[in-house]
């Protein structure tokens, strides 16, 4: 069984919208070992919907299509998928109530006839709930082309996408198409896909397993696949132990994560000194559930007067060094633990651009720190990229430094 997706969505090809369902379902499906064939994004009309289907059935038996379930004229993707496949739609009574529920709840009106548009379905078919909106999700089978084909329509807000997806849709899915590859990995940190691949490739040469590869700005993510779940899980724990401690958990693509749980387990609090990433690694911290476990704050320090008087960095350091330094790194970290009151903690200081650079100190140099109970680490980076690049590259090599850090032998302690 073969999947393809279809996103519908002008603004999607207009650069309104990231393609966020698409990223969400294919993270969903990879969780099910189950990979689409193709995706195809069009707008909203029903030519490019029915191109798109046509296209999609010469090699998928299963559809998965987004948006244009709602009640606009715009929304045109039930009638067109029904005219497509010769079907007819009805109404569901169950249905009919909710939308003139939820009309009544928001508005205080009668519901006006076009709602109830998002109260049908293709004949035969079912719906699934939608308890984040109003349009339902809606499935059928159909025999097209000789095969049976299974086709899903799920409404676009990337709430409703979601909540509908796991309403049923794909346990239904992972039914139907069970049994394909089987895929783990990890995040190698602070690493490139060639030196990855330097390392893994030699050790799996000779076994069933598919390799692939991501690079991010926090650093390369490996994933392994194959249809033994026992081999894949033994390759991805012999390629952790050959990495080491750039290596991430089973399962783990991201360092605050991995950065919360260590810090949690050790019973260690953490706080945030930035300058050039402006908050970024505190966002990227919080961003993970469970923060509050070690996170006590942040502080951005843009202004040197900040950096002096918050984080207590000398007035020679910014004199003497400038506040783009390892020695304006360092302080900054350990005025951080101080200020904060916490145990460990990093730091950015740099030049994101694109003015602002010198020859002795040109765009993209940044210095990161990182505190650990008064032990001190700086590292140098010259980063490349835009402004938005240089500093998520900065935001990776803070928390790089941190793990690092955490990870030498004399620093795993309680
Ligand atoms: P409704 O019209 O009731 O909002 P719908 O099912 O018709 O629901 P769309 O009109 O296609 O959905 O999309 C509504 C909004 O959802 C879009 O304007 C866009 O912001 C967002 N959206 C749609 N598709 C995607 C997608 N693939 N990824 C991320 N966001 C999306």
């Amino acid at each position: 069984m073969s999947i393809a997706v279809i996103c519908t969505g002008t603004e999607l090809l207009k650069g309104g919208c990231c393609n966020t369902n698409m990223q969400l379902l294919g993270a969903k499906l990879t969780s099910k070992a189950i990979y689409p064939v193709m995706e195809l994004s069009i707008g909203d009309h029903a030519d490019e919907l029915y191109f798109a289907l046509s296209c999609a059935l010469k090699s998928a038996d299963t559809l998965i299509i987004s948006g244009g379930l709602g009640p606009t004229a715009d929304d045109i993707t039930l009638h067109t998928v029904a005219k497509f496949f010769g079907v007819k739609t009805i109404e569901v009574a169950e249905l009919k109530e909710k939308v003139k529920n939820c009309w009544a709840a928001r508005h205080n009106s009668h519901c006006p006839k076009f709602q109830y548009k998002q109260a049908m379905i293709v004949e035969g078919g079912k719906y699934f709930d939608n308890p984040a909106g109003v349009a339902s999700g809606i499935g059928f089978d159909i025999q097209y082309g000789g095969k049976l084909r299974h086709i899903y329509l799920l409404p676009g807000p990337p709430a409703e996408f979601e909540t509908v997806l796991n309403n049923g849709i794909l346990d239904e899915i992972a039914d139907i198409c069970g049994n394909q590859l089987y895929t783990n990995g990890f995040l190698v940190c602070g690493t490139g896909e060639v030196m990855v691949a330097k390392t893994i490739e030699p050790l799996f040469r000779n076994l069933p397993l598919e390799i692939a590869y991501t690079a991010t700005p926090g650093g390369t993510k490996l994933f392994l696949s194959g249809k033994d779940k026992l081999l894949v899980d033994a390759a991805v724990n012999q390629a952790r132990t050959v990495i080491g401690n750039h290596a991430l958990d089973a399962g783990c693509f991201d360092l605050p994560t991995a950065i919360i749980k260590t810090l949690a387990a050790r019973n260690m609090s953490f706080g945030t000194a930035e300058s050039c990433t402006g908050g970024m690694v505190a966002d990227s911290i919080v961003s993970v559930s469970g923060a509050s476990a070690v996170f006590r704050g942040g502080i951005v320090s843009y202004a040197n007067e900040v950096k002096h008087d918050l984080l207590n960095v000398p007035q020679e350091v910014l004199q003497n060094y400038g506040a783009v330094s390892s020695q304006c790194a360092e302080a900054m970290a350990l005025g951080a633990c101080k200020s904060l009151n916490c145990r460990c903690s990093v730091s950015t200081t740099g030049i994101a651009g694109p003015d602002g650079g010198t020859p002795e100190k040109p765009v993209g140099l940044v210095y990161v720190g990182a505190c650990i109970d008064g032990l001190t680490a700086v590292k140098e980076l010259h980063l490349r990229g835009n402004r938005k690049m240089i500093r998520e590259r900065a935001v990776a090599g803070a928390l790089q430094l941190l793990w690092e850090l955490l990870n030498m032998p004399e620093n795993n302690i309680c």
